[in-house]
């Protein structure tokens, strides 16, 4: 059965406003957005919640959801496993939400692969202004230890040759412009 509502993937390194953007986007209705909750196996952080952040697993259960064809896509990014649900994204879709998924770049890869043939895909990488302000925008958001902050800028650097995969990419420089520009490519796909 072909599925109604739009997947749109938001990617792009950490700490660019993934996160913020996603929030943003969802308080707009007219959006008819549904955001897909990752499984992680990743420490939880002072402040989320199960269930609204992430499913936050040990590396057993995701093995299993792994080999139980569970995932959509899945990836490991410095030391920990993200997955996307599968069977909440196909449900939605057919149900006319347009899912929004928060994802790094190989998994990204990995579903534009599988719904190549897929119309309803919309791909979106947020870029920073700048590697400083990428930086600034990390350490600003006290959630990693040094070391961590290193890694991700390190791969952050790799990730940002691969823009070119995505159909739009938007410079995440003002939140608020940002944002408009984002609801517009997503308003001209419903
Ligand atoms: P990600 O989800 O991509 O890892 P976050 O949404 O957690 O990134 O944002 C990282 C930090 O950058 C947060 O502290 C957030 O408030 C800040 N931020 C997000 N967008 C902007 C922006 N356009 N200008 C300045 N700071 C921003
Ligand atoms: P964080 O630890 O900062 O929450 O996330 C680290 C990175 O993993 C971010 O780039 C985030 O978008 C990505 N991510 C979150 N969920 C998933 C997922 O289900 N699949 C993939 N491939 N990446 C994800």
């Amino acid at each position: 059965m072909e599925e109604k509502g739009l997947l749109i993937i938001l990617s792009g390194p950490s700490g660019v406003g993934k996160g913020t953007v996603r929030q943003e986007l969802m308080k707009d209705p007219s959006l008819n957005l549904y955001y897909s909750v990752s499984m992680t196996t990743r420490k939880q952080r002072p402040g989320e919640v199960e269930g609204r952040e992430y499913y936050f697993v040990d590396e057993d259960t995701f093995r299993q959801n792994v080999k139980s064809g569970n995932l959509l896509e899945y990836a490991k990014f410095v030391g920990n496993y993200y997955g996307t649900p599968r069977d909440k994204v196909e449900q939605k879709r057919k149900e006319g939400k347009n899912v929004l998924l928060e994802i790094e770049v190989s998994g990204t890869l990995q579903v534009l692969g599988k719904l190549r043939d897929d119309p309803g895909v919309v791909s979106i990488f947020l870029v920073p202004p700048s590697l400083q302000d990428l930086e600034c925008r990390i350490r600003g958001r006290k959630t990693e230890c040094e070391e961590m902050i290193a890694e991700r800028l390190e791969k952050a650097r790799g990730e940002l040759c691969c823009g070119h995969y995505y159909q739009h990419q938007v410079i995440n420089d003002d939140l608020h412009r940002t944002v408009e520009e984002i609801a517009s490519i997503i308003k001209a796909r419903l």
